[in-house]
Parts: C-alpha cells; structure tokens; sequence
C-alpha cells in the first residue's frame, strides 16, 4: 500500500483534540499543543509512516521495542487466537493459563542457566518495582533484614514509577515527585568520554567499578541488598561500559555477598548480539528484568527472571509473596511473546546482530566520525550513539542551552529517519530485522541529516 492509498485523515483536527485532552509521557504540554503531535498512522517492516503520507526510516524501533518490526501477521494472529479462546483470566487464586505457562518455560530456555523462574508483570518499571519488593523479601528470609539499600548509577534509566525512577539515576525526574524514596543510592555511570580521561577505556572500566566498591563500604556492606544496572544504558544515551567493567562488578558483588541485578528491559532479546545484554557483557545475574522486546512492543509485557539463588529462598521459606498485578502473565500478551521469540529464533535475528548486522553498523556508523559534527561514535549491537561537538579536535561541547541535539533530532525526523536527542548525543536502536541494505540506507540519512544540521548551525553563528 502506498501512502496515497492511505486512508484520508485530518492531521488538524486530531492533533486539536490531542492537545485538548491527552497528556503525554514525559512531555511539556503547553509547548507540545502549541506545535501539534506528528501523528503517526501506520508501519511496516523498519518504516513508519505519519498522516501526511510521509515515510521515515524507524532507527528507535518505536521506543527500542519493536525488535521484530513493524506489521508481523503472524503476531496479530496469535492474538486474535487467544482472545477468542481465553481473552483473560488471573493467576491470583491457585490458577493458570496454557500461555503463560508455555512462556516461563520458553523464558528459560533462552535466559541465562541460573534462571528457571519468571515473575510476570505489564512493564519495565513495575519489573523493577517487583525487583525491590522480591530483593528485600529474599534478605529478611535470609535473616539479614538490615539490606534493604540499592546501589544504582546516575543516568540510569529503570522506569517511572516510584520505584522505578528512585531506582533510575535521572535528577531531572528525582527533582518531581520527592524521590528517590529511602533505601536507594546512585554511583557514577561508567561514562568513558565524561570520566575516563587520561586513561585507557580498560583502567577506566575497573576505577568505575570500584565506585562500586566504595560506596558499599561508605553505606555498610551488611546493610547493601543490591546493586541493579543496565549492562548497556539505554535512555541515558547508549553508554557502552568498557570490556573489564562488568567482570569487575561482578567480583564485587560476589565478594560483599550482594545480589546483582540486570536491567534487561533494552538489552534483552537480542539488541546486544546475544539474547541478553548481560551475556554480552560478561555477567551473571541474579535477576533480569525484561518488556519491551519479549512481545517486540506488540502488546504490553514485563517481567523479572528470577534466578536460582533468589528463587529457591523463596519458594522454600518464603510462604505467600505479597505482589502481583492483574494483568501478570495475561494470556494474549503471553501468547504474543511465544510468538515472538519463535520469530527471533526462526528467522535467526539474534545471530544476525551478533554476526552481520551489528558488525556492520559498527563499521558504518564509525565512519560517521569523518563528519566535521561527529565527535564519538560508537555502537554494540543494534544501538549505537555519537556525540555532536563544537570543535571535535578539542572535544569541545556545544553550550547545553543551545540544544544541538534536538536540531539535529528534527532534521533527522524531517529528513525521514529517526533518531533520539539525549542531550548532544544523537543515538539509535534500529529493528533487529534491518538488513545491511537498510543500514546503508539509514547511514545515508543520518548523514545528510547531519550536514542539514551543520548548515543550521552555521547560519545560526552557533559554530
Ligand atoms: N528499564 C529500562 C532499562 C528501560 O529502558 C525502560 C523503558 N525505557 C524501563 C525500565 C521502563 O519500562 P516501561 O516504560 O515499560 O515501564
């Protein structure tokens, strides 16, 4: 179907009656009504399509979610099945449905070995809330109620809801809401172009480890719980830690006794080149959290694998856990998420990051650094991220207040290709699905979306 076939629709009246009455996530209101919401319509494959019938390249997968793409039949079959058979029904009260059942045991066999359990929940932040709640559950079984504090990184991102961003290292949304609430302390990140100068990215990757260390010394190494973290940070701008610090995190955590927590929900199935990002980075974890990806964003979905150590304290001395949702383990979400992996499984898409799209993105978006805006440009995977500069061979940054980065965004968008502005740092997350073709193709138009930003810039005296 080509665009003009598209249904007509009136792009005014919906963006009016979106500015009367819907209140986006993470959004200024007043401006958004002021500009009007880009209302997209329909998608296929990588490319969405808005309602004026333009095409744009989908370099963020939706909301790095959509790992399968857009338009998969074989999804909204399932979950047509499901409704007509069982739509719903809890697991509250001693009761079960065949999906979710059939999607633990899936679960387990593409997670990590440690993990034969899932907690089910409907999204990343109550994946993390749930994480807080099991984790100070399992030491007050242990007989060690005094761990209760969580040890996180500034710049983490682990959701929005009270939980979730006391836990996430975001001061912008600490600042809204009180948070974080007690019992939750934040390290720096392992940010090499912010932290780590003067020294290689090795001896980097283990001095950002060992704030680790200190800070559990500074709170009390018998009053530490966890230590929780994205293996690559998504939302706080793709920061790719150096090889040796995980590893080093791990001793760590080991050492102290402290449970490790990977916050799986961009990193997990498959973004990374493995199933999940902590494989990766050479970790084990005692729980994951994981969305997003388990059902490509087709429906929503989250959860927490639980791990061996967590999982037999509680189960064997634990009697009733005192959480849930509703909708934990909803059938047509399950079913959804069976299908899904038995896509990423059948067509390979994993080994395809791991072998011959992610290296080829790697080369390809590298060779962005020629650009005379391009300061860093590095990726893992299918996510990647580079650094607008002032003056690159300074590493001279753009004045913040400038906003260089949601320029750039807007000739991205503009342009036909999406790209996210954290800050100056421009970075995506494509499908897993894209092909070397659609790299070239996404490469040539982040590039020529660059040189419109640079002459902006340059009309404007900003360089
Ligand atoms: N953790 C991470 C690492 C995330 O990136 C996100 C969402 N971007 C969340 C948790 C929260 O997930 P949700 O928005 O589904 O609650």
């Amino acid at each position: 179907m080509t665009a003009s076939l598209a249904p007509r629709i009136d792009t005014r009246a919906l963006q009016q009656a979106d500015a009367e009455h819907f209140l986006h996530p993470f959004t200024d209101f007043q401006s958004l009504a002021a500009k009007g919401s880009r209302i997209i319509t329909r998608g296929d494959n990588i490319y969405v399509w808005d309602s004026e019938g333009h095409r744009i390249l989908d370099g963020m997968s939706g909301l790095w979610c959509m790992n399968v793409g857009y338009g998969r039949g074989e999804l909204a079959d399932v979950a047509a099945k499901q409704m007509r058979e069982l739509a719903f029904y809890n697991s509250f009260f001693q009761t079960a449905t065949v999906p979710a059942i059939e999607l633990g045991q899936l679960l387990t066999e593409v997670t990590p070995p440690q993990f034969k359990h899932v907690f089910f929940t409907c999204s990343g932040s109550e994946g993390n809330d749930t994480v807080l709640r099991m984790v100070r559950r399992y030491w007050d079984l242990m007989g060690q109620p005094r761990r209760k504090t969580f040890i996180s990184r500034k710049n983490a991102y682990h959701g929005s809801t009270v939980a979730g961003a006391s836990l996430g290292g975001m001061s912008y949304m600490h600042a809204q809401g009180d948070l974080p609430i007690p019992g939750i302390v934040h390290i720096e990140q392992p940010y090499y172009f912010e932290h780590g100068r003067g020294m290689s990215p090795d001896e980097f990757g283990l001095q950002a480890a060992r704030w680790l260390e200190q800070k559990i010394l500074e709170v009390g190494p018998d009053t530490v719980a966890a230590f929780i973290g994205e293996p690559i940070q998504g939302a706080g701008g793709v920061i790719i830690p150096p090889a040796t610090y995980w590893p080093e995190v791990q001793r760590i955590c080991d050492q102290y006794g402290i449970l490790l927590v990977s916050d799986e929900v961009i990193c997990g199935f498959g973004r990374t080149g493995n199933w999940f990002g902590c494989e990766t980075m050479g970790f084990k974890p005692d729980l994951m959290t994981f969305a997003k990806g388990v059902t490509s964003g087709y429906i929503p979905l989250g959860g927490v694998m639980v791990g061996d150590r967590v999982a037999q304290v509680l189960i064997d001395k634990g009697g009733e856990f005192e959480h849930g949702f509703t909708y934990s383990g909803h059938p047509v979400a399950c079913a959804v998420a069976i299908e899904n992996i038995r896509i990423l499984q059948r067509e390979k898409l994993v080994e395809r990051v791991a072998h011959e799209t992610g290296p080829y993105l790697n080369r390809r978006f590298t060779e962005l650094l020629d650009h005379p805006l391009v300061g860093v440009a590095e990726s893992k995977g299918l996510m990647a991220g580079l650094i607008l500069m002032k003056d690159k061979s300074a590493k001279e940054l753009f004045d913040t207040k400038l906003e260089v980065g949601m320029v750039c965004r807007r000739h991205c968008f503009e342009g036909g290709v999406i790209m996210r502005a954290v800050g100056d740092r421009m970075i995506i997350a494509p499908p897993l699905v894209m092909t070397v073709a659609q790299i070239d193709e996404m490469i040539g138009l982040i590039r020529a979306s660059l040189d419109r930003t640079l002459d902006e810039l340059r009309q404007r005296g900003w360089l």
